[in-house]
């Protein structure tokens, strides 16, 4: 039945809508994890700024995501509490620099930052970046970031899902759990993978390549 459907939906409260599920349609489907651990994108200005004029990201290894790397570069953090050395920049640089962190870090660093989703970055706290020739201060971009799906076209049309549905993910397994509210993005650029950050991932005992299933789709935002 569509939520539309529902002859009770005036009684529901704005709680309740946000919990109303769909499974999916004919089966669940199957997408394999992909674990990111804490990570910088850079804008061409600051990596300009900490590695100095004319300098390009060196390829460290390819992600799974096409065209999308692991950096040769590593920059420390400084948050109000802590620091962390040896933070990965991915590669290519982006229009705006994000720190994607796990709120085990974001502990350690002293910083309250919020899950969003990438690129979302009106309101989050900025952090100190160290590079070898220079340092940035951010005023924003620090984020957990919010788990989600890549999917090609193709596998899209498979579960019937469209860019921005927002999708319950179950795991299999001793700590079985599920994940809700977990965001569907569509583009002929990515690959099947379900993202999630260190802490998630410790949590409900997932390796990278474990599969997980999209069993229902979100009504409401
Ligand atoms: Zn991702």
């Amino acid at each position: 039945m569509e939520l539309q459907d529902n002859p009770n939906l005036q009684e529901l409260t704005p709680y309740y809508l946000s919990l109303y599920l769909k499974p999916i349609d004919p089966e669940p489907f199957r997408v394999p994890v992909g674990i990111s651990a804490r990570h910088i994108h850079l804008s061409p200005e600051h990596l300009k700024a900490m590695f100095g004029s004319g300098y390009g990201l060196q390829v460290y290894k390819p992600l799974s995501q096409p065209g999308q790397f692991a950096a040769r570069e590593t920059l420390t953090v400084v948050g109000p509490k802590g620091v962390i050395e040896g933070v990965r920049v991915l590669g290519p640089t982006r229009p705006q620099s994000q720190v994607e962190i796990s709120r085990t870090d974001a502990y350690r660093l002293g910083i309250e930052a919020p899950l969003r989703d990438s690129g979302d970055l009106a309101g989050t706290p900025g952090v100190a970046l160290v590079g070898p020739k220079g340092a940035v201060n951010l005023e924003k971009g620090v984020i957990l970031a919010a788990a989600h799906i890549h999917m090609h076209p193709s596998d899209a049309a498979q579960a019937r899902l469209k860019d921005g549905d927002r999708v319950q993910v179950l795991v299999e397994g001793e700590r079985g759990t599920a994940f809700n509210n977990v965001l569907i993005r569509v583009s002929e650029k990515f690959k099947l993978e379900f993202h999630l950050d260190t802490d998630e991932a410790n949590a409900a005992l997932l390796d990278n390549g474990d599969i997980v299933e999209i069993v229902a789709r979100k009504l409401l935002m």
